[in-house]
């Protein structure tokens, strides 16, 4: 038995008598006794972790009950097994996020609505509302109460004095199902380059055996087009399919897209879903009746019993690395679940990985390339502006190359885009008399000022004040300037500048969810907007067929990241997906990078458009460096409230690394963000050759680390992508 909590290891229980042992398989979940508590479990077919201590048997205690929900698969055993050995996170922390879905747990609720009663006699009483209520439901309609009271504009008092006087009956609501999908919906007819690559993936399905392809296309060269041909070619073979989209690109656009290829609508599955719909979607991928997920990196852990398809579409994206509990690499383990289950994994992007692409390159992954747009349009011109030489005016952010750009593209009715991955107005607020930088404190953060809701906040701990009228050092009042822009502050500028311009502020903080989000894009879609001013968000796989222009008010913004091994290779794939997309449907397209270091190898790629150049010499560093891929890494972080607490626990677990000459452990320093949440933190990396069992180093160290306790916390990060 598996208990999804911080534990590494099975517990043995007695199997009870009864009608239930039937139920009692391996991925069953049941309800057992645990200390005090019960909790849900998952029968497990093999022991995990240290064998414990021979239970006497008269002590053991027996399972209670099984759950009415489907097992988890077999596969998705081994699956969990293959996580938590290789992020050395304990294997039920990694089962707890295969059950992310409550409500599969819970008892279902039948779900009742109400229908015309058609030979009833009028109501003893007739009132308006109820009249109007009759009116919505003579269609003959199944209608949930609250749904019915709603269209009609009454509460759902009036829906059951309707029922008690025999005018509406409840019946139990159909339950509901995933639409079908047809493979051969719509016959699309492909390029040259494009149909090769269809044939390619098509026989990699039909192989029917593990396999990872490259497809590595300019934006706009039509990869998703592709790919829908080896789910269909999936579906055709009656395994189901799953695609993976960076949460930020799962766009009613993209789903538009499927609906029309497919003639119906996926599964989706992301973190704007209600519980509700959580459970039915598990229930649904569990039992099959899903045949292709689209989803976020989570999506990876549903119960798929017969997955023969993964596609991991802007495989380069950040967000693919979760950061906190369970520290994995959906990516990574994407190719590992398709090594399980013996199917193809297709990755996708316009910037590859260096990960993928060093693989691609030595013949680990197939690669499948489209060189061109589908449109034919040529990618977007690329020209950087000297930020030292072309200063913009005092107190703003645009040089006047940009502005007459701006200004030409809105005479031409076509939309520009601004693209600064900074959330807020201004990172920083000082004091004009004192020079007080005001701090979060509870991080080793300066709060940054979001205008719209007159706050101070942190980005790393969520805390927030008002902004102050007086400097809270010295007391002087109106002496605090806003420091540095962020996008509310570009908004401000663009508003002074083109007061008649329409202008669509793109923010994850501005918009509260996906569902708002998808609003805001189809808008700009239907040029309900001339201007365009987003964050990160912005560059993620959206078409806007009327965009032209597309400025960078700070090209350097992620290179300051010293530390980070991919700072480098993140910049160059966020300018170059963020100005790729100008001018996808027509030529002209042209991109204005601002930077003050057009020197820099990342600028002068994205301005030479020599995407080669880049990765030669990107290669070179982590080869020499023995950095990812060439190199295995492996951050491991102690923090606790008290300073001298943490610090020395980590200088403790650092002299107690066994020696290897094969791996050097760098170590401890104080994190670039040294307190987060009042906790102080220290890093140490280990850095090793790529043949190296590094989990393996790694927890030989840790069993000779006396047990972490009281307030410390240790994590450990393997392949780690953040280094604050
Ligand atoms: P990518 O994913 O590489 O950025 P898309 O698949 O989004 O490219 O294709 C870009 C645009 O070109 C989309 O509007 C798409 O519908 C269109 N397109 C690509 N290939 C074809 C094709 N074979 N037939 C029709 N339209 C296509
Ligand atoms: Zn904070």
């Amino acid at each position: 038995m598996l208990l999804p909590v911080a534990l590494d290891q099975t517990y043995d229980y007695l199997v009870p008598q009864g009608p239930d042992a039937e139920a009692l398989r391996p991925g069953a979940f049941v309800i057992v006794p645990f200390g005090p508590q019960r909790r849900i479990g998952v029968i497990w077919d093999r022991p995990a972790g240290e064998p414990g201590k021979a239970v006497d048997p008269k002590k053991l205690k027996s399972i209670e009950s099984v759950l009415d929900a489907p097992p988890l698969p077999e596969m998705s055993l081994r699956f969990a097994e293959w996580i938590a050995r290789y992020t050395l996170t304990p294997l039920g922390m990694v089962v707890r996020m295969m059950m992310s879905a409550q409500s599969v747990f819970e008892p279902e609720k039948p779900r009742f609505g109400v229908r015309y009663v058609a030979d009833a006699a009028d109501p003893p009483r007739m009132t308006p509302a109820r009249q109007r209520i009759l009116d919505v439901a003579c269609d003959g309609m199944i209608r949930i109460k609250s749904a019915l009271a709603q269209e009609a504009g009454c509460s759902t008092g009036v829906v059951d004095g309707l029922v008690a006087s025999g005018n509406l009956i409840e019946v139990a609501v159909p339950e509901r199902k995933p639409a079908r999908l047809d493979p051969a919906h719509m016959h699309n007819t492909f390029a040259t380059d494009q149909q090769r690559a269809v044939e390619t993936l098509r026989a990699a399905v039909d192989a029917k055996n593990f396999s990872v392809s490259l497809l590595d296309g300019v934006t706009g060269s039509g990869k998703t087009e592709v790919y829908f041909e080896a789910v269909a070619r999936t579906l055709e073979q009656g395994r189901q399919a799953l695609i993976m989209l960076p949460e930020i690109a799962l766009t009613s656009q993209f789903m538009n897209r499927f609906e029309a290829r497919f003639g119906g609508a996926p599964a989706e599955w992301h973190s704007a879903l209600s519980s509700t719909d959580r459970g039915r979607i598990w229930k649904w991928v569990a039992n099959g009746e899903a045949r292709v997920v689209v989803g976020a990196r989570s999506a990876l852990f549903l119960p798929y019993p017969d997955l023969g398809l993964v596609i991991v579409d802007e495989e380069h994206d950040q967000g693919y690395k979760q950061d906190d509990r369970v520290h994995y690499q959906a990516r990574d383990m994407a190719v590992v679940r398709g090594s399980l289950g013996s199917f193809p994994v297709i990755l996708a992007s316009a910037t590859p990985s260096m990960e993928s692409h060093v693989n691609a390159r030595t013949g680990r992954y197939r690669h499948v390339v489209l060189p061109g747009r589908y449109s034919g349009t040529e990618l977007p011109e690329i020209t950087g502006i000297d930020l030292r030489v072309e200063q913009p005016d005092k107190g703003r952010w645009l040089s006047p190359r940009l502005v007459e750009a701006m200004a030409e593209t809105l005479q031409n009715n076509q939309q520009s885009l601004l693209f600064l991955n900074r959330r807020g107005y201004a990172p920083l607020t000082l004091c004009r008399t004192c020079g007080h930088r005001i701090e979060c404190p509870q991080c080793t953060a300066w709060l940054v000022e979001h205008r719209f809701r007159n706050r101070l906040h942190c980005h790393h701990c969520g805390f927030s004040l008002p902004v102050p009228e007086k400097c809270p050092k010295c007391g002087e009042e109106g002496g605090l300037v806003a420091c540095g822009p962020g996008v509310e502050r570009v908004a401000e500028e663009i508003a002074e500048r083109f007061p008649t311009a329409r202008l669509a502020l793109l923010s994850s903080d501005l918009i509260p969810s996906l569902v708002e989000m998808r609003q805001v894009i189809k808008g700009i879609e239907n040029r309900e907007a001339d201007i365009i001013i987003g964050t990160q968000m912005v560059a993620k796989g959206h078409h806007f067929p009327d965009l032209s222009l597309v400025g960078v008010v700070d090209g350097d913004l992620g290179l300051a990241q010293g530390a980070d091994p991919r700072a480098g290779e993140r910049t160059f794939q966020l300018l170059h997906q963020v100005t790729g997309r100008a001018g996808r449907a027509f030529a002209g397209g042209r991109g204005l990078v601002q930077t003050y270091n057009p020197d820099h190898p990342v600028m002068q790629a994205i301005i030479s458009g020599d995407r080669e150049a880049f990765l030669e010499q990107e290669i070179q560093i982590r080869q020499r460096g023995l950095l990812p891929p060439y190199g295995r890494l492996a951050a491991l972080i102690v923090s606790a409230r008290d300073k001298g607490l943490a610090e020395n626990v980590a200088r403790d677990v650092a002299r107690r690394a066994p020696f290897s000459e094969k791996i050097q452990v760098l170590g401890p320093a104080e994190a670039p963000l040294a307190i987060i949440r009042g906790r102080h933190r220290w890093r140490l990396l280990v850095k090793a050759s790529r043949e190296l069992d590094i989990q393996g180093y790694i927890r030989a160290w840790m069993e000779a680390v006396p047990p972490i306790k009281g307030d410390v916390r240790l994590s450990i990060d393997i392949d780690p992508y953040s280094f604050l």
